[in-house]
């Protein structure tokens, strides 16, 4: 004999009730069958939302009403083609019977705008009533040796209504008998619902369908019981929020009993019992995907998983009550009065913590719950209070519980610390925390709208160590951005086969739209998508990527705007790592660079700006290295502007200043401007960045700058003006040029750091020193140190250009994803 019930999904739909029909001929020609059924999906909650109406006098119950009508209508006019047919008339019969009293019954709940725990009882039966009717016909019409029994007949209980308590003995000689004198091959019982001692109908508690399964698989020792549902078995968490979640092929009794306790909704919480004592195997199987193997939950599970963690569950609605207060020290009786407070209000606790020192103790429960909770408790402690001895309960809501569930965590050391650190790296606050002494469950409280993204988290940390989710959100998509995608879209399957670090762009905007796809921005087709997209807006970006909370978030500013530059904070704050390819928040003034440094160590949020200095070279990062390894830096010797480098490789006696800065422009080796790489402020904003990242405070105004341009050139008012100006002035600029050759020097404009001192300029190089051969756009960057004190660290190659910058921003990303 084998029980199989199947749930809401499973009856929902006459094509669906026809799967469950072609299972049951399947299984039907091996062993003797007993199969529990759940109202049709959702008709529970319609009836209750019927009777809430009801009770408040509103007529429009009867449309909800109208709609269960409708509903089970339609599934016999799907089901029984031959409306001719007996079994379909007397279906018909059935079930319009049941609906007319159905009917008199929310109209008496109008009529008196009441509705008891036992009236709504009374309800609730008739979903699972006509769906018993319906498919216990359905299956006769097909041919199959079926009969409908009413399970109010065999289990009973007490009359605790909505969630009533079964009477064993009693249930299981009902059933035993009934099945002794029954020799059905398929007998069709409705879940859920039962009756009382007094013949008054219950039930069994929401979800409680699987219940009854169970019940009557151990009352009959059945060698099985089966839960078909919508999904392919208990999963590692739940489904419907981690889209990497997996079914768990086995699971013990006691595992399953915690997740399902802790939320895994696909199993109620009771059921587990009555089949454990029995020994009884259950399997988990999907009615839409019948050849999944499921998960099968027995004594004791002997798979070889690799992660001690079995599942990770989530209970929301919570509520965390605090009673706390000197009196409470050392003073024996707080609990035991707080907890029969509890239940004599028939609260259930779902988790306690109490603090060693005795001065509070916190349990949460559901938020339901909450106010009756406060109102029983300080009325117990009412003479505590007054006296101050204790304070009154506080309550905190909008939380949930998350819960890492599994048999073999307390031969494991560490899961706890990779549990807490996991949701702190990912900006979790945790409220308070829970750990049973069997150690098969850790469970924390934290702020309902963490749920998801600590489900993520925590699912990525024990189940999928091997790829982790980075999210990326960037800001300014011009030439570099572009091609930071195009190198995304190239390189991620390879950073996801052998880095094991899977890259999406969540968010991308630039100054006119932006573009928010928490599935992840299809990167083929971004830039219509971005056009498409909403108006952009600096904070608009921030709160979209706030609201979507994910885990490994990165923001990523590849404008040159100083609002962007200073939004930084705002994500910091947030944990949400931040690339900088904009060079003003770390040249600004020294205040905000220290504050972006503290942010992110206080919020464990790295601020990279790798491309501030030589464009995709690893400066930055290796100046890191030698300071964080104990290095001290004596002096940079440094040619950091790619322009100014195109410019004096150029030009000479054959040509003219005008015609290669022209060019220079023109090829984009420049700013628009090409003042801003002329006066050398480019370069001695990054050589301020090198002498801060070398731990030295110095300021912008403190970098010397010794300028090569002629004064009329700086005082031109446009773009155009100083063009003209590098005409007139020809002469100065060939003197330079002059001068340089005749001391058969090259001219570069070097930066330099040195005694704590900063300074930029242009200098002759003689033809033996590094930076004399240095071609192109290169830059150079040369660091002496205690440890490189003679020879320098060298770091040289091309320092301008957007591909090699995008592959720098690459590379900052890849340093978050690995950290
Ligand atoms: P039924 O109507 O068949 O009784 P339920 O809705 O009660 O189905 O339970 C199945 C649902 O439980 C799934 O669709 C899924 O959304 C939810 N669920 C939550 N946690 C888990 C989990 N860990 N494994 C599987 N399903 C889960
Ligand atoms: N129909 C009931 C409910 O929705 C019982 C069940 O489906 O298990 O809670
Ligand atoms: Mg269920």
């Amino acid at each position: 004999m084998k029980v199989l019930k199947f749930g809401g999904t499973s009856v929902g739909s006459a094509e669906n009730i026809n799967k469950v029909i072609s299972i049951l001929q399947q299984e039907s020609q091996h062993s003797r069958l007993v199969v529990v059924v759940s109202a049709v999906g959702g008709i529970t909650d319609k009836l209750l939302e019927a009777a809430r109406l009801a009770c408040n006098g509103d007529p429009s119950y009867i449309d909800h009403f109208n709609a269960v009508s409708a509903i089970h209508i339609s599934l016999i006019s799907g089901l029984f083609k031959n409306t001719e047919d007996a079994v379909a008339l007397l279906t018909e019969n059935l079930v319009s019977e049941k609906l007319e009293d159905l009917k008199k019954l929310l109209n008496g709940i109008y009529l008196i705008n009441e509705i008891s725990p036992k009236t709504s009882d009374k309800l609730l039966c008739f979903g699972e009533l006509l769906s018993s009717i319906i498919i216990s016909n359905a299956l006769k019409s097909r041919g199959l040796d079926a009969e409908l029994k009413n399970s109010q007949e065999l289990i009973i209980t007490d009359n605790n209504f909505n969630n009533a308590n079964v009477d064993f003995e009693l249930t299981y000689l009902n059933t035993q008998l009934y099945f002794k004198s029954n020799k059905t091959k398929i007998t069709v019982l409705p879940g859920f619902i039962a009756k009382s001692v007094h013949k008054e109908p219950t039930t069994l508690g929401r979800g409680g369908s699987d219940y009854t399964a169970a019940i009557i698989a151990s009352a009959l020792d059945a060698e099985q019981l089966e839960i078909w549902t919508d999904v392919s078995g208990m999963y590692t968490t739940n489904p419907k929020l981690v889209k990497q979640a997996k079914p768990i092929v086995k699971l013990s009794y006691q595992e399953a009993v915690e997740l399902s306790h802790f939320g895994a909704k696909v199993l109620y919480p009771p059921t587990v019992l009555p089949v454990l004592e029995k020994k009884i195997p259950i399997v988990i199987k999907n009615t839409f995907n019948p050849e999944a193997l499921g998960t099968t939950i027995m004594t004791q599970d002997n798979s070889t998983g690799k992660s001690p963690v079995k599942g990770i569950s989530n209970i929301d609605g919570i509520s965390l009550l605090t009673l706390q207060g000197n009196g409470m020290v050392g003073v024996p009786g707080f609990s035991k009065r707080l907890f029969e407070t509890l239940a004599q209000q028939k609260i259930n606790i779902i988790l306690i913590t109490q603090s060693s020192s005795e001065h509070s103790i916190c349990f949460g429960i559901s938020e339901g719950d909450a106010i009756k909770a406060k109102t029983a408790i300080d009325e117990t402690f009412e003479y505590e209070i007054a006296l101050h001895k204790i304070e009154p309960i506080h309550i905190e809501s909008d939380l949930s519980i998350i819960a890492l569930i599994g048999d073999k965590m307390k031969s494991h050391q560490g899961i706890s610390g990779r549990m807490f650190s996991t949701l702190g790296k990912n900006n979790v606050n945790i409220r308070a925390i829970a750990q049973g002494a069997s150690e098969r469950n850790i469970s924390a409280v934290i702020n309902k709208n963490d749920v998801k993204k600590a489900l993520n988290s925590l699912h990525e940390t024990f189940f999928e160590v091997k790829t982790k989710q980075i999210n990326l959100f960037i800001t300014g998509v011009g030439n570099v951005g572009e091609r930071l995608i195009e190198q995304i879209q190239q390189q991620k399957n390879y950073v996801k086969a052998n880095l094991k670090i899977s890259l999406r762009v969540v968010g991308l905007s630039n100054s006119k739209t932006m573009l928010i796809n928490n599935e992840g921005v299809e990167l083929k087709t971004w830039k219509e998508q971005l056009s498409q997209g909403s108006k952009a807006s600096l904070d608009g970006f921030l709160e979209a990527v706030k609201s979507l909370n994910l885990r490994n978030s990165i923001f990523i500013d590849i404008t040159a705007n100083n609002d962007v530059a200073h939004m930084y904070p705002d994500y910091l704050k947030q944990s949400i790592a931040v690339i900088a390819c904009n060079k003003i928040a770390c040249s600004s003034e020294l205040d905000y660079y220290k504050t972006l440094k503290q942010l992110s160590l206080k919020y464990n949020a790295p601020f990279l700006f790798e491309t501030n200095v030589g464009a995709g070279l690893p400066v930055i990062d290796t100046l890191n290295h030698l300071v964080t390894s104990g290095d001290k830096i004596h002096e940079i010797q440094a040619v950091l502007s790619g322009s100014l480098n195109f410019v004096f490789n150029n030009f000479n006696s054959e040509n003219t200043f005008y015609e290669i800065v022209k060019q220079a422009q023109k090829e984009g080796y420049t700013e628009p401007d090409p003042r801003i790489d002329l006066s050398g402020i480019d370069v001695a904003r990054k050589i301020l960045i090198l002498a801060r990242e070398s731990g030295y405070d110095i300021e912008l105004k403190d970098v010397q700058s010794d300028n090569f341009l002629t004064p009329s050139a700086m005082e031109a008012d446009s773009v155009e003006d100083f063009f003209k100006t590098l005409t007139d002035d020809e002469q100065h600029y060939q003197k330079l040029y002059q001068s340089a050759k005749n001391n058969q020097c090259q001219l570069k404009f070097v930066a330099e750091f040195k005694n704590g001192k900063a300074k930029v300029g242009l200098k002759e190089i003689p033809k033996n020193h590094p930076f004399y051969n240095l071609e192109g756009k290169d830059n150079i960057v040369m660091f002496y140190t205690e440890r490189y004190p003679e020879q320098p660290l060298i770091i040289k190659g091309a320092g301008a250009g957007a591909d090699v910058t995008a592959s720098g921003l690459f590379a900052d990303i890849i340093r978050i994803a690995n950290n």
